[in-house]
């Protein structure tokens, strides 16, 4: 953010021998590539590293879940997303039936269906081809992955002042080809991140220990092209066959390709024992990132989850963890149900912290700390619908949100007039540059009045002017759906789409106060 990168070097640049760049990443895989694409799209210098000659090709992960889809669609890559993607809407499930000693269709449901997902669809296709729209997006804006290189050693400076100093570089960290071949880089930066994967070296480096939980389980997975004379009517959406000697899974893929994956056994059977898959490096100071406290607690959630939903798919784990816990363990795609909030990433809330508001300052549905929720708006300039997300892209900005009530007559010209004035002085004061932008939803425009009419600073842009009209069905009722009366209200959202405050129309110090808790007053030393 903005108090840690007063001066951007957009890109890494050789002085004499040493690379100065802000961040260095460590890892191109998916949680790698991602962080780079955010900085990158802040305006913050990067440069990330992969120990692999080449990317994986296929294999792993294989779904883009709701919340992901509208990260994507930030980056302006939705399209990308979608494209060659199998889409999964529903799921089915099969049991074992004695008397016919085969299975039977049980039923079928939409996993995503009841949460207020933008797009209430899983997107299904490797991991390589969502890596590649991260590196094409980064190569883009002029970020290319260094291969193969890996670290060989990392230092930080033990100077306090040269640590408390945002200009200052103080990781040191020498990078080798990890082929063998010539080349010692070093590389001076401002923070480093281990993305590293599961058996991160840099976690190791640092002395970080590996928490996570493992499961003795193993699954074999296998990626083919159904017979077109199966007779298993599913092939095309998630299913999930129960039996009572081994449960078996399929997810639709790309290419006409199914992914089925059957439980082999017991760890103990198959391999030995390896250490666990999930990593938990750690992010730089907490005011940057927030990670421990936000996202560390999801993600503990998260795997909690995944370790019961896979051991559930086992009949064998399943019975066991029934015997001991007393609980009903047959049910996953039920869990699945119960959890879409939290799995679609649409209902997950951050505490309150210095970019949360600790409550809300009015009553409305927008809720601080939780995303902001889609809501397709009339573009008051050309009548196009827009979605209120499309307000708010990845770019490294807040987005200030001015729900500014009616404009139907001259005292709400007057009124959006003041409003303006004070909003314009409060943003010069506190931002600097464009780190904010603004854009007005209105609830009723007058037949008179056009967006050309609406004060300058609520109208950056031709594009940041949307009402509430109900023209077409696409469109929704965004003041009905977030509870925000005629008053009208300022929701300040950070630059990942979540909520940062909701506040009075009339109360901008509230929005002052919560700029003031992260950015750089202009003309104030960092
Ligand atoms: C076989 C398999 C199947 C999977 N199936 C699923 C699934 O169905 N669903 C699901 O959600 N997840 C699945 N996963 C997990 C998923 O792939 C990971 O969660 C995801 O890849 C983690 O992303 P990451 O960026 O943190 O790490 P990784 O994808 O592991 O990327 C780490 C990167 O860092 C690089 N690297 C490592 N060490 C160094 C070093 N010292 N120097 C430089 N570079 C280094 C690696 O080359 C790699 O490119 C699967 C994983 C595997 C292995």
């Amino acid at each position: 953010m903005q108090r840690r990168f007063p001066a951007s070097d957009m890109s890494a640049r050789a002085e004499t021998d040493v690379q100065k760049v802000d961040v260095l990443i460590i890892g191109a895989g998916p949680a790698g590539l991602a962080c780079a694409l955010g900085l990158l799209r802040a305006g913050v210098g990067v440069k990330i590293i992969d120990q692999k000659l080449e990317r994986i090709r296929a294999g792993q992960a294989d779904a883009l879940l709701p919340r992901t889809i509208e990260v994507f669609e930030s980056y302006g890559l939705k399209d990308p997303a979608f494209k060659g993607g199998a889409l999964i809407y529903q799921q089915a499930e099969y049991h074992y039936d004695p008397e016919i000693d085969g299975v039977k269709f049980t039923r079928t449901f939409e996993p995503m269906a009841t949460t207020d997902a933008r797009y209430k669809v899983f997107i299904a296709k490797s991991q390589a081809m969502f890596e590649d729209i991260l590196v094409d997006a980064l190569r883009e804006g002029g970020v290319l992955v260094d291969r193969p290189y890996k670290p060989l050693s990392i230092g930080f400076s033990t100077d306090e002042r040269e640590l408390n100093d945002p200009t200052a570089y103080p990781v040191t960290v020498k990078l080798v080809r990890a082929d063998g071949g010539e080349g010692e880089v070093t590389v001076k930066a401002k923070y480093l991140v281990g993305a590293d994967g599961a058996h991160s070296w840099t976690r190791k480096a640092l002395g970080i220990e590996m928490e996570g939980q493992t499961t003795p389980r193993i699954w074999g997975a296998i990626d083919f092209h159904p017979s077109p004379e199966s007779n298993f009517p599913d092939w095309r959406i998630t299913t999930i066959v129960h039996t009572p000697f081994v449960n078996s899974f399929s997810i639709p893929r790309e290419g006409d390709q199914v992914r089925l994956y059957t439980e082999l056994g017991l760890e103990e059977h198959y391999i030995d024992r390896m250490t666990g898959r999930v990593d938990t490096t750690k992010f730089g100071p907490e005011k940057l990132l927030e990670y421990e406290h936000e996202r560390r607690s999801f993600a503990q959630e998260l795997i909690a989850f995944d370790k019961w939903y896979a051991e559930s798919f086992s009949p064998d784990a399943s019975r066991t963890i029934q015997k001991e816990l007393n609980i009903d363990m047959n049910a996953p795609f039920a869990a699945l149900r119960a959890f879409s909030g939290m799995l679609s990433g649409c209902e997950i809330r951050y505490a309150p912290s210095d970019i949360v508001a600790p409550e809300a300052y009015m009553p409305t549905a927008l809720v601080p700390g939780k995303r902001m929720p889609p809501c397709a708006l009339v573009r008051t300039a050309d009548h196009a619908p827009v979605d209120v997300q499309d307000l708010c892209p990845s770019d490294g900005r807040f987005k200030l949100l001015v729900f500014a009530g009616n404009f139907v007559n001259d005292a709400d010209t007057t009124r959006l007039e003041c409003l303006a004035e004070r909003l314009d002085t409060t943003l010069k004061r506190v931002a600097e540059g464009d780190i904010v932008s603004v854009a007005c939803v209105l609830k009723t425009v007058g037949e008179r009045k056009r967006c050309g009419d609406v004060p300058r600073v609520l109208r950056s842009h031709w594009t940041s002017v949307l009402e509430d009209t109900v023209c077409s069905p696409e469109t929704e009722k965004a003041y009905d759906k977030f509870a925000i009366g005629e008053q009208g209200a300022l929701v300040l959202v950070r630059p990942d789409g979540y909520v940062a405050a909701v506040a009075p129309l009339d109360e901008v110090q509230l929005v002052e106060e919560a700029l003031l808790k992260v950015l750089v007053v202009p003309g104030q030393s960092v």
